[in-house]
C-alpha cells in the first residue's frame, strides 16, 4: 500500500517512509492510495473472530510489506495489551471505554503502535530519531510512554504551559531519559506551528532525522481504527450504531469514518466538539473560519485548525452534501459539558472525563432528533486526568489510580520556552544526545 500526499497526489510514500516522515515534503498529509475495503464475509463474522485477528486484518493493508506478519502481530498485540470495553448505559445509549491504556488515555493505542513500527524501522536501519510532538495533554504522555527508554531515540515533547493538569504534567515531564519536556507560553495552536516549522527547516533536517509523532502520523492515526471495529465486535443492538467521538485534532473522528468507509457498519458519526467549533460552524454554514483557540475544561480539544479534516474531506472528494449524510458536528458549551457529568453520575453512577462528557451531550441531543436510533459515545480519558472539571461538577475527588502513583512522586523536569519558532530552532539545534 502506498500513500500520497493530500496537496501533490505525485509525492509518494511507502508506510515506512510515510511513518518515518510524518508529513509529506509539501506540509500537507499522507493519505491511502486505496482504502482498502473489507469483504462482506469478514464483516459479518467480526464478532467471531479474536482481537488480534481482527487488528491484523484492519492494519495489514496499510503496512503491505514493510513489516513482516509476525513483527506485525507482535506489534499488534502489545499495542492492544488492556481492555476496550463497551458498556451500556441504557437502551440507546452505551459508552466506549478507550482509557484502559498505560497512560489512561485512548491516545495510547496510536502511541504504542507507532512507537514500536518507528522501533523497528530504526532498528533495521541502525538510525537515530527525533521525535517531535506538540501536546494539549494526552498526546505526549502516551507517546513518551511508548518510547520511554527506546535506544536511538529522542523525544522532544511540546506543552503549553498552565493548560496541562497534575497528571498530565508528570506523564510529560517527570519520566527523564530520553524524554525532553519543553513548557510553551502559548497555547497549543503554537505547539503544533513550531513543530511544523521545524519540519520545513533545512537547517534542522540536516542536523536531524526528524519524525512527527502527532495524529497526522499515518501510524498513529490508521491504528485508531481498531477501536470502531472492537466497538461493533461488542455491539449488541440491531441497528447500526450512531457513533459520538469527542473531536480536537480529528484523527479519531477520521479513522471511524475510514472504518466505515471500508465496510464497517455505522448508522452516523457526530463531531463532538467544544467550544473550538471550527468545523461545525464549517459544515453547518461552508464557511471554513477559523478563530483563536479558546481554553475549555475538555482542553485536548482546544483546537482551531484541525489537522485532519482534510482526510475526511478527502473521503468524500469535497462533497460537502454527501459528507452531511453520513457526519454531523455538535458544539457543546461549558456549561452543557457540567450539566452532562452530572447527568451521568446522577443517572448512571457514571464518572465521565469532560471530553467524554462533551460526546454524550452530542449524542444524546442527536437521538433527541432521532428516537429510533441508537449509539454510543466514546470516553477517551480516564476522569482523573482532569480534577478540576469533576470536582467543580460532582464536588468530588477521585484518586490517583495504584498505576500512577510512581509516576506521580518524581520530578518534573522541563525547559520553559517562548511560542517562538526561533527559540525551538536554537534549542533543536545546540540539543545533542
Ligand atoms: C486527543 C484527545 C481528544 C481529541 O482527539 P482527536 O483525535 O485529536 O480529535 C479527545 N479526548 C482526549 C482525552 C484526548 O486526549
Amino acid at each position: 500500500m502506498n500513500f500520497h500526499s493530500l496537496l501533490t497526489p505525485t509525492i509518494q510514500a511507502s508506510f515506512k517512509q510515510a511513518t518515518l516522515q510524518g508529513q509529506p515534503e509539501d506540509r500537507s498529509l499522507f493519505y491511502p492510495n486505496q482504502l482498502a475495503s473489507l469483504d462482506a464475509d469478514f464483516i459479518n463474522k467480526i464478532k467471531e473472530k479474536s482481537k488480534l485477528e481482527l487488528a491484523l486484518r484492519v492494519m495489514q493493508p496499510f503496512v503491505g510489506d514493510d513489516i513482516p506478519e509476525n513483527e506485525l502481530l507482535r506489534i499488534l498485540d502489545e499495542t492492544l495489551c488492556f481492555d476496550i470495553p463497551m458498556k451500556k448505559l441504557s437502551e440507546s445509549v452505551s459508552i466506549l471505554e478507550l482509557f484502559h491504556g498505560p497512560t489512561l488515555a485512548f491516545k495510547d493505542v496510536g502511541a504504542r503502535f507507532m512507537s514500536r513500527c518507528i522501533r523497528y524501522f530504526t532498528r533495521e536501519e541502525n538510525k537515530k530519531v527525533t521525535i517531535l510532538v506538540a501536546t494539549s495533554g494526552d498526546t505526549g504522555g502516551a507517546v513518551a510512554d511508548g518510547f520511554y527508554d527506546v535506544e536511538g531515540v529522542e523525544v522532544i515533547i511540546l506543552y503549553p504551559h498552565g493548560k496541562v493538569s497534575p497528571v498530565q504534567e508528570k506523564q510529560l515531564t517527570a519520566l527523564g531519559k530520553n524524554i525532553y519536556a519543553l513548557e510553551i507560553d502559548g497555547d497549543f495552536d503554537d505547539c503544533q506551528r513550531m513543530v511544523k516549522t521545524a519540519f520545513a527547516d533545512t537547517d534542522i533536517q540536516s542536523k536531524k532525522n526528524l519524525c512527527s509523532a502527532n495524529s497526522i502520523n499515518v501510524a498513529r492515526w490508521l491504528p485508531q481504527q481498531l477501536y470502531y471495529f472492537l466497538a461493533y465486535s461488542q455491539w449488541q443492538s440491531e441497528t447500526k450504531p450512531v457513533v459520538s467521538v469527542p473531536s480536537g485534532n480529528f484523527g479519531n473522528l477520521c479513522a471511524g469514518m475510514l472504518a466505515a468507509q471500508r465496510g464497517l457498519p455505522t448508522q452516523h458519526f457526530i463531531a463532538a466538539c467544544n467550544s473550538n467549533d471550527t468545523i461545525p460552524r464549517y459544515i453547518e454554514s461552508q464557511i471554513f473560519s477559523p478563530r483563536p483557540t479558546i481554553a475549555t475544561m475538555s482542553n485536548a480539544m482546544d483546537v482551531s485548525l484541525p489537522s485532519n479534516f482534510i482526510r475526511i474531506e478527502a473521503m468524500y472528494d469535497k462533497d460537502l452534501t454527501r459528507l452531511q449524510k453520513d457526519l454531523s458536528a455538535c458544539t457543546v458549551s461549558e456549561d452543557d459539558t457540567l450539566a452532562a457529568i452530572i447527568q451521568l453520575y446522577h443517572q448512571n453512577q457514571y464518572i465521565a472525563d469532560p471530553h467524554g462528557a462533551v460526546a454524550f451531550h452530542a449524542l444524546q441531543s442527536y437521538l433527541q432528533q432521532h428516537p429510533e436510533q441508537s449509539g454510543y459515545f466514546v470516553e477517551t480519558a480516564h476522569p482523573v486526568k482532569f480534577p478540576d472539571a469533576i470536582s467543580k461538577a460532582l464536588s468530588l475527588q477521585i484518586p490517583i489510580p495504584a498505576s500512577l502513583e510512581d509516576l506521580m512522586k518524581k520530578e518534573k523536569q522541563s525547559t520553559r520556552m517562548a511560542a517562538n519558532d526561533n527559540a525551538f530552532k536554537d534549542y533543536l539545534m545546540s540539543h545533542h544526545t
